[in-house]
Formats: C-alpha cells, sequence, structure tokens
C-alpha cells in the first residue's frame, strides 16, 4: 500500500493527542468470500493471479477488467492491498452494526470507482458496496453521500436499482470530466427511482457555495429517506490546490461537510477517497477526525516527524484556497439543482418501508424485484453508464498529465512519492489500514440511542476505551491539546 497520505494523517492524528481519544484497531484483511459479495468470480480471480511478472500473459482479460491501464497498474501485492482496505471498511460497518462504535472511519478505504467486473480510477475492489452490504444485514436504509471532486459511479451504480440504498454524489461534471458520469438526470431505475442524487458542479466552487447546495440539499435527503446509518465518502480532492481536483474549497469547509453530516445522530462509516496534494489530505482528514471526535484543535501543527511535508505552512488550516480562481457554479444554477433534487425527493412520498430481510450473496438481493421492467432498465441503464463511462475515461485518459508519482493508491516500482521522499522520513513505508473509532458523543441523542443500542451514553465503555457522552474533555485527555 502507498501510505503517504495514511502515514501523514496518523502521525497527526497521534501528534495532536486525538488517538487517545479513540480506539484503534487493525483490522484483518477481507476474505475472498467477501470481496465477491459484489464483484464477479472471475474478476476476483483475476486480481488474485495477476502480477507484473505474469501480466504479458493475461493481456484478453487485462482489457475485459480495464487492468493494467494507466490509472489502474498491477502491481505486487495488488490483490492484497485491495483486501486490506476492504477488510477495514467491513470491519468498520461491522463496529456499527453491532453498537460497538456509532462512528468509524477508515481513511484507507472510499474507492468508489470500482464496478462489479472492473477497476477503475485507481479503484480495484469496491470497499464502500462491500461495507453497504454489511450494513444492509441490520438497517433498513443507508444513506451514502460522497464529496470526492468525482463523481462516486461504482457505488451508485451497484445501488441504482435499489431503494435500500440511497447514494448521493457532488462532484464536477462537465461531461468530460472522469469518470463522464454523475448529471442530474441520472436519478435511479426500477424501484430505486429517485434514489440516486447526483449533484453537478463546476470549476471553482468555494465553501460557502458548497455548503449552501450541501446542506440544503442532505437536509431534504435526510428528511425524505429516513436513513438507519450514514456512509460518507471524504475524497479529498475537492480542496482547492488539489493536483487533480479543480474546486476551490478550503480545509475547513471541506471538513463542515463531515460536521454537518454528524450533526444527525446516525450511526456513520467515514472512508477516504481520492486526493492528490498529500500535505492537504493528511491536513483534512485530521481536521476531520478531531470534528468527529468533538475536539478542538490548535491551527499550528503539533511536532511530528513528517513537518518537512508542511513547510508551506506548518499549520492545519494554510491558505488554500486561490482568490483569483473563478466560481463558475452561478447562484441561479444551484438553486435551479436544489429544486429539482427537490422535486426528485418528493416522488419518494416519505421513507420506504422496507421489510428486513437477508441479504444474500448476490447484490440483486438488495434491488426490487417486483418491477418486470427492472431487468429491462437495469441493462439499458448500465450499457448506457458503461458507455459513458468509457467516454469519460478515453477523454480523462488525455487530459490527465501527471506524473506517477501524484498517484497514491500503489506502490509499483515507477512509484514514489516526491513530496515524501523530501521529508525527514520515507513515509512510502508499508502501514496497514487502521479503524479509528472515535468516542462520540452521539450516544447522548435518543435517535442514537435507539439505533445503535450498544451505544447507551454516559460513562465509560464495555473496554474502557469507548466514553460515550463525552463532551470535549470528557475522555481521556491527558496528551489533548
Ligand atoms: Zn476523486
Amino acid at each position: 500500500m502507498k501510505p503517504a497520505r495514511l502515514a501523514l494523517t496518523h502521525e497527526l492524528v497521534v501528534q495532536y493527542g486525538l488517538s487517545n481519544k479513540m480506539k484503534f484497531m487493525s483490522p484483518r484483511e477481507a476474505f475472498d468470500s467477501e470481496v465477491k459479495k459484489f464483484h464477479s468470480e472471475d474478476y476476483v480471480d483475476f486480481l488474485r493471479r495477476v502480477t507484473p511478472d505474469n501480466v504479458t500473459n493475461y493481456s484478453k482479460f487485462l482489457s475485459k477488467f480495464n487492468l493494467g491501464v494507466e490509472d489502474c497498474p498491477i502491481f505486487d501485492g495488488l490483490y492484497d492491498f485491495c483486501r486490506m482496505y476492504s477488510g477495514a471498511s467491513i470491519e468498520a460497518a461491522r463496529q456499527l452494526m453491532t453498537g460497538q462504535a456509532d462512528i468509524a472511519i477508515n481513511w484507507s478505504g472510499g474507492l468508489h470507482h470500482a464496478k462489479k467486473f472492473e477497476a477503475s480510477g485507481f479503484c480495484y475492489v469496491n470497499d464502500i458496496v462491500l461495507a453497504i452490504l454489511e450494513l444492509l444485514q441490520t438497517n433498513q436504509r443507508v444513506l451514502y453521500v460522497d464529496i470526492d471532486v468525482h463523481h462516486g459511479d461504482g457505488v451508485q451504480e451497484a445501488f441504482y436499482h435499489s431503494d435500500r440504498v440511497m447514494t448521493v454524489s457532488f462532484h464536477r461534471y462537465d461531461g468530460t470530466f472522469f469518470p463522464g458520469t454523475g448529471a442530474l438526470d441520472e436519478n435511479g431505475g426500477g424501484n430505486g427511482k429517485f434514489y440516486s442524487i447526483n449533484v453537478p458542479l463546476h470549476e471553482g466552487i468555494d465553501d460557502s457555495s458548497y455548503q449552501s447546495i450541501f446542506q440544503s440539499v442532505i437536509e431534504k435527503v435526510m428528511d425524505s429517506f429516513q436513513p438507519e446509518a450514514i456512509v460518507l465518502q471524504c475524497g479529498a480532492d475537492s480542496l482547492a490546490s488539489d493536483r487533480l481536483g479543480s474546486f476551490n474549497l478550503s480545509v475547513k469547509g471541506h471538513g463542515d461537510c463531515v460536521d454537518y453530516m454528524k450533526s444527525f445522530r446516525i450511526p456513520m462509516l467515514v472512508l477516504g477517497g481520492g486526493g492528490y496534494t498529500i500535505r492537504n489530505v493528511a491536513r483534512a482528514w485530521t481536521y476531520e477526525t478531531s470534528r468527529l471526535l468533538s475536539v478542538d484543535v490548535p491551527n499550528q501543527l503539533p511536532p511530528n516527524v513528517y513537518l518537512n511535508q508542511f513547510l508551506d505552512e506548518p499549520v492545519l488550516h494554510p491558505n488554500i484556497v486561490d482568490a483569483n480562481l473563478e466560481n463558475r457554479n452561478s447562484p441561479g444554477e444551484l438553486r435551479k439543482i436544489e429544486q429539482t433534487v427537490a422535486e426528485y425527493l418528493r416522488y419518494l412520498q416519505g421513507a420506504p418501508s422496507v421489510q428486513m430481510q437477508h441479504v444474500p450473496g448476490d447484490i440483486g438481493g438488495v434491488r426490487g424485484d417486483d418491477d418486470p421492467h427492472a431487468d429491462r432498465d437495469e441493462d439499458r441503464n448500465t450499457d448506457k453508464r458503461h458507455s459513458d463511462i468509457s467516454i469519460g475515461r478515453k477523454r480523462k485518459d488525455k487530459e490527465r498529465n501527471v506524473d506517477a508519482d501524484e498517484r497514491d493508491y500503489y506502490d509499483g516500482d515507477r512509484d514514489h512519492d516526491r513530496d515524501a521522499d523530501q521529508g525527514r522520513r520515507r513515509v512510502n513505508q508499508r502501514i496497514d489500514p487502521v479503524i479509528m473509532l472515535p468516542s462520540t458523543p452521539l450516544a447522548t441523542n435518543s435517535v442514537a440511542d435507539a439505533v445503535s443500542p450498544g451505544a447507551k451514553g454516559g460513562g465509560v465503555g464495555r473496554d474502557g476505551v469507548f466514553a460515550h457522552n463525552n463532551a470535549p474533555g470528557a475522555a481521556s485527555n491527558k496528551d489533548g491539546k
């Protein structure tokens, strides 16, 4: 695993003293059988078999599975890498399901582009879909929210016909930006009609415009869908100054989305995602960890072994916003998107009353089966989306003109991190994904208590680590700053 962003994030979280307020877990790697709950058998078997040494024997399969291309290279330990981040997201979901946590964080997860039988955009196995499938075993409705600059296409496609999962993606969309999908009128099919919500945005969106549309859409979604669990993908390529993104959000503006989602006090799985200016990714995810803990941390970065990475400004909130970047999202356009989303949600007529059912291994089990046209719709929509995606990819391939060392999801021979290598310590050593389980204040809320029976408010949790009902400072704070 190429862990530069994770190593930096982990170091800041620890040095800020936030780790004292959370339980850390080192989850096991996902089993094949778990990965195959979403991904096709032949795709998973291929991922397991292919290596840089034998790749030339598999040229036919490479194109079939979209592997070996620029943004989905084959590297040593590829499948182990997938099993690691997926195992972490699955385990994090189980912590929520069993009431052992109200919030679980896996910054190594959030690979939202992977499809059932194809890799895409640095994503090989879709840990988000696997985690949501877990959550559906004990929750009737799961809300997926995606603030990566790219459309959360893999997750949307997986649940496009389901009324038990609502996907809401905020992303740049202009018909050419990768992956090329995520138009406002992609809103679900069959029983999932109007359960896929897309908020297509233009370049240069700033904090105030983003917050305005984010909160407006999410408020309506929460009202209509009434989820029992939330999965939040916090792709940090929506930050200003990202190497691939083109939005203009500050670290605080990005974190405000996390804060807002937490304010609903619903059990929440928080995942990483994209992000290509690694020092800012680490800043954002550290800040968001602090928000999830409801702990204020000083702007000045604490002493840490990667301080050389932050020489631009040794603070958590540097001025990364480009004052000269035009916000191409007019208030009128944004209002129109809000109105259209509100219309879609009106069709839902309240939260669906879904009977609890076992979710079989096949993802078809989560989609409505009583619509005789569902299969035909699915085929048509899937074909269309695949075709859109492939167009988007081709265009993106041309547009993407970055060096291999700007990639942060793999660690192939050619892969080295320019920023990290200049630091005091090389950060491309292997670290395993860690689930962080904040002792959150959710349990002070009766709704959270009702849906998360293990999370009763007050006192120290069963293992002495959870300190529910902890106002800032209530938990162990010995090293807190
Ligand atoms: Zn992205």
